[in-house]
């Protein structure tokens, strides 16, 4: 259900709070992450990405360390460069690329023609499997090496792919945080 808040950086007039009065969307998002029962890692992926609080960024880093150690010792993997991993991934929050495939979109349209209609081209919009609808790109493998501080070759062999593994998890914090946004919101249409 990955989708984006495509609100980022409105305003929003707060009920009887006169003419004129709003509040960045990022405070109302800030403030709604607190509310009920999301799991820290979720509301400081979401603070990060949605409330631009930078200054949580080394907390993440941290949960996201110790998580992807937990993970990587169930797989039976070394857990030596998980916090360069984790900070690799962060930094990927903190400074996004635009996914190459659906040009930031986080999604794509297919011209089709229906079955039975002739010449009838219609669009569809797709997912974009390459960032999973997040819209964001990855760093390429080389600066992922050298954010994660792991030897190039080495980074290629053997670990981009467990890299990925831990940016999964961390995709799936950002999963929890948008279905805590979207309940708390009712933003159906825009993170369906
Ligand atoms: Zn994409």
């Amino acid at each position: 259900m990955m989708g984006r808040l495509n609100v980022r950086g409105q305003s929003y007039a707060m009920p009887g709070s006169g003419h004129g009065d709003t509040v960045p969307f990022e405070s109302l998002v800030a403030g709604a992450l607190g509310m009920g029962r999301l799991h820290r890692g979720a509301e400081l992926v979401g603070l990060v990405i949605y409330a631009r609080h930078h200054d949580v960024a080394r907390e993440l880093v941290t949960r996201l360390a110790a998580a992807g150690s937990a993970l990587f010792e169930r797989k039976g993997w070394k857990t030596v460069y998980c916090y360069g991993i984790a900070e690799m991934l962060v930094f990927e929050l903190l400074w996004p690329r635009r996914c190459v495939d659906c040009k930031g979109d986080g999604e794509y349209s297919v011209r089709y023609t229906a079955l039975g209609e002739q010449s009838v081209s219609r669009k569809k919009a797709h997912r974009c499997q390459r960032c999973n609808g997040t819209g964001r790109g990855d760093l390429s493998q080389r600066e992922q090496a050298r954010v994660s501080g792991i030897e190039q070759s080495r980074f290629i062999r053997t670990w981009a792919p467990r890299a990925h593994e831990m940016r999964l998890m961390m995709l799936g914090w950002e999963e929890d945080c948008l279905r805590h946004l979207v309940r708390h919101f009712d933003f159906s249409a825009e993170a369906g």
